[in-house]
């Protein structure tokens, strides 16, 4: 504690070491607790210290101490993070990012220049006042860090029209700090911002970005209840799949997903499917009459006025589906998918003949790098145990469905991890000792006489 306090020494860091004991625990942990499997092997890890930079050159001087003394650093934005990714597993520092909440400004091409503590839906409001809003953002907008959505997620709603956050040079650039004797700071464009996207914060500390936005539009919100799963799927996917219609969110539950909404119940209907679409208000009526004439029935259709809408129904998709879902049932559990766009029927029915209720379909439509829209997935999962879920997983890939396994607690492990090893060449350049959040990259071999202190 000593010897990082010194490095803060000469500036009002007393209250940015932060030593007390609940604290520390508190900033130690992220939703791990959303896998049972997680929840049973990181409970018990803990930071010594918490670290609450304010500049770069506070940052330089807590990584150079930490270097020399082989202390490791685990970043961490507002830990809402679902494997564990902002968990120290060695102890040693968390580098809590939240005070470095600057947004800078917002270029009149729409590139907002941003400290990576600001809030996404800081950035949101503030966007969409200056006529520009975010290209896609998760379902937990209010509270993720825009450093920490580029260090542990992936998309969101705005993924329907964007991608994620990998996809069309979103991120436009990024300053990084690496984890050397003398600390660098290095500014990384274009393809060069993938050594560190969803990299977990295993090789740099992202201290700006430079985020490309896109032109603001005033959304509406509809929800549409469909009498089976098979057909909200069929009309979901024709909304998805056409450029006509202007959309932030395409998003279907199988019943009895919705009966976990508790405070939405009067959008829901028992028995039956829904789909949560946001779309340009000025095409609303249209998409209202298009899906009653395909069987549907409208049973929400307001304006968007913002994340403070209520009803918001995007509060209900993404990862967000999975915690009402938890709140009403302690038992589920989920899964990251991707179905095939030609063959996502017979996989459905092909799990469904195997397991039965024990998984419930959620899809995410969503476009990826190549400009295809596929039905992205986050399934809930009744948990039993371990072997049951990785039979699971198991299963989907052999009939060709994609897993990123959320229950998993390396980079490599949790599905996005890039076939050009690109995040672990950059470790073995930025953090040769691996001090970085040791534990998660798990490719990485240090020198035995670099390892972390254990
Ligand atoms: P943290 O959890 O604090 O950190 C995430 C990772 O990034 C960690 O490995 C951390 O070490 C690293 N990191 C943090 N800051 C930095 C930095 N400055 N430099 C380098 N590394 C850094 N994710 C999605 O992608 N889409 C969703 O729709 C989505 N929905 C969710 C819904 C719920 C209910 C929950 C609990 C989670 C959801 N997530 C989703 C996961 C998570 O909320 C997002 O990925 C979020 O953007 C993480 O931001 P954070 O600030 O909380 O990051």
């Amino acid at each position: 504690h000593a010897a990082v306090a010194a490095a803060l020494a000469g500036t009002d860091a007393p209250d940015r070491v932060i030593t007390n004991p609940q604290t520390v625990q508190r900033l130690s942990r992220d939703f791990y607790w959303y896998s049972p499997i997680l929840k049973a092997l990181l409970d018990d890890k803990v930071a010594e210290v918490v670290v609450q930079p304010i500049s770069t050159d506070e940052i330089l001087r807590v990584l150079a101490t930490c270097y020399g003394r082989r202390i490791p650093v685990t970043p961490r934005g507002a830990g809402t993070g679902n494997y564990g990714q902002a968990i120290p597993l060695k102890g040693g520092v968390v580098l809590d990012l939240s005070r470095m909440d600057t947004i800078e400004s917002i270029t009149s091409e729409g590139v907002a220049i941003v400290g990576p503590g600001v809030r996404l839906g800081v950035l949101e409001t503030t966007a969409r006042v200056q006529g520009w809003e975010l290209r896609c953002y998760p379902s937990t907008v209010a509270k993720a860090s825009v450093g920490g959505f580029l260090g542990g997620g992936s998309g969101g709603i705005g993924s329907i029209s964007h991608g994620g956050l990998r996809d069309f040079g979103t991120v436009r650039a990024l300053e990084v700090i690496t984890m050397e004797p003398q600390p660098r700071i290095l500014f990384l464009e274009g393809e060069a911002v993938h050594e560190v996207l969803h990299a977990w914060g295993t090789n740099g500390v992202i201290t700006k970005i430079w985020l490309a936005l896109t032109p603001a539009v005033e959304w509406a919100q509809c929800a549409i209840a469909f009498p089976t799963f098979e057909a909200a799927f069929t009309f979901s996917e024709q909304i998805a799949a056409d450029d006509r219609w202007t959309k932030r969110l395409v998003t279907t539950f199988e019943w009895p997903i919705p009966s976990t909404f508790a405070p939405i119940k009067s959008v829901t209907r028992e028995g039956k499917a829904l789909i949560f679409i946001m779309i340009a208000a000025s095409e609303l009526a249209d998409l209202e009459a298009t899906a009653t004439a395909a069987g549907g029935e409208i049973t929400h259709a307001a304006p968007y006025t913002g994340l403070r809408t209520i009803p918001l129904l995007s509060d209900y998709t993404w990862n967000h589906t999975t915690l009402w879902a938890m709140k009403h049932d302690p038992a589920f559990t989920y899964l990251q998918c991707g179905f095939s766009p030609t063959e996502a029927r017979s996989q459905f029915a092909q799990l469904k003949a195997k397991f039965g209720v024990e998984i419930l379909f959620h899809i995410e439509w969503m476009k990826i790098g190549t400009g295809a829209v596929i039905p992205g997935s986050i399934p809930l999962v009744r948990y039993t145990t371990e072997a049951r879920l990785n039979e699971m997983i198991d299963f989907c890939r052999s009939i060709g469905v994609s897993v990123a396994n959320p229950h998993s607690n390396n980079v490599e492990g949790g599905g996005r991890y890039r076939p050009d090893n690109i995040q672990l060449l950059t470790k073995y350049r930025y953090d040769p000792r691996g001090l970085m959040n040791p534990g998660k990259m798990v490719t990485f071999q240090p020198a035995p006489e670099m390892s972390p202190k254990e």
